[in-house]
């Protein structure tokens, strides 16, 4: 019996898309698995290309922009990005709205010279900061930003406006959850694990003009112009994870590609945020008006009460509530493969729970 996961990743994955892995798995194009063939075989390779095409098709990427299949997950982007776009000790502007941008700044501070542009500190990075605030220093390489914060939950109701300076964007919570204007960023990433496939494969979106070198010194799989030139092949990728990511985009094309899904997660988290908004036993420690889609952070009026909440909603199936260890508290990620049944069990389970101990 499968559990609604509502884990924050690696996070659920589609079932028919499992299903398909399972079926595949010892026998696949010519009675071995995909895992035991060469990646650069004519097998793999239709592989590799097609899940390109099929991303390209799904977020309507323009032809000016390279995608890069990348291993080091979404933290080696925090080091990849100044090392392409930033020359050493270059200016470089960060919005800090919680954890993972944390993560960026702090090791982009290791390459350039980087400004924190905007600070939701003393919200306690429950909100983000107004449009106006996000301007980026003339001059600067990047403005580097995280769409949506996954362990806090907050999620930018628009898009910063950077004129000349290249946005960057880790959207590693939030990439194929709806229809984006890929032509307003210089850069996105994003790993795997939220809303892509399994572990140990990040997607890296990347206008023509930032790819055309990295910084002397860097490690060539990690520079994206010969990434790029290499096909995403310069070395062994991981081929399942890769494969796997194809299989969810196809997926995703034939449930009615990201409309649609932008569709069902509204549904989703409207009907989750009701539910908490509804009672005062739950609440939302999120602003309303940047409240993610994919991350939902609730509390308890009883907090000693947490730990029977989680035990008694993994009894009734619906598993990984906790938050993130550094918040405590309750988080349901509701990626596009977690169907809206699952909400609504989770709906249900909280008034019960409500009803007993409230
Ligand atoms: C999970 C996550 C990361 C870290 O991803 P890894 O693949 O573990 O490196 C970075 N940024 C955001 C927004 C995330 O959600």
């Amino acid at each position: 019996m499968r559990a609604y996961n509502f884990s924050a990743g690696p996070a659920v994955l589609p079932l028919p898309v499992l299903e398909q892995a399972r079926d595949e798995l010892i026998e696949w194009r010519g009675g071995a698995s995909v895992m035991e063939v060469s990646h650069r075989g004519r097998d793999f390779m239709a592989v590799a290309e097609r899940a390109e095409a099929d991303l390209r098709d799904l977020l309507a990427i323009p032809s000016n922009y390279r995608v890069l299949f990348m291993q080091g997950g979404a933290t080696i982007q925090f080091a990849a990005v100044p090392m392409n776009l930033a020359a050493a000790g270059a200016p470089a502007d960060y919005v800090h709205t919680g954890h993972w941008s944390e993560r960026a700044i702090k090791e982009g501070r290791r390459f350039v010279s980087a400004a924190v542009i905007a600070d939701e500190a003393e919200s306690a990075y429950t909100t983000v900061p107004d449009r106006a605030q996000v301007q980026p220093r003339r001059g600067s390489a990047y403005l580097h930003y995280t769409p949506n914060e996954t362990i806090g939950g907050v999620e930018f109701p628009y898009v910063p406006e950077a004129g000349d300076v290249p946005l960057v964007a880790d959207m590693s919570s939030t990439i194929l959850s709806r229809p984006i204007e890929v032509s307003r960023f210089g850069l996105i990433y994003a790993g795997a694990q939220k809303n892509i496939g399994p572990s140990g494969i990040a997607v890296v979106i990347v206008r023509d003009d930032l790819a055309r070198g990295a910084r002397p010194g860097t490690p060539s799989v990690l520079d994206y112009r010969a990434v790029a030139e290499a096909g995403s092949m310069l070395n062994t990728p991981p081929t399942f994870a890769w494969y796997f990511a194809g299989l969810v985009f196809q997926w995703l094309k034939r449930e009615g590609g990201v409309a649609e899904m932008a569709r069902r997660n509204r549904a989703k988290a409207a009907a989750l945020y009701a539910a908490i908004e509804a009672s005062s036993f739950y609440s939302s420690p999120v602003a309303k008006h940047c409240r993610s889609w994919m991350n939902v952070p609730f509390r308890l009026a009883k907090p000693d009460l947490e730990q029977t909440f989680l035990a008694e909603a993994d009894d009734a199936g619906l598993t990984h509530l906790a938050g993130h260890r550094s918040v405590g508290g309750m988080r349901a990620s509701l990626y596009n493969a977690m169907p809206i049944e699952g909400v609504h069990a989770l709906v249900g389970f909280m008034a019960d729970f409500e009803r007993r101990y409230g």
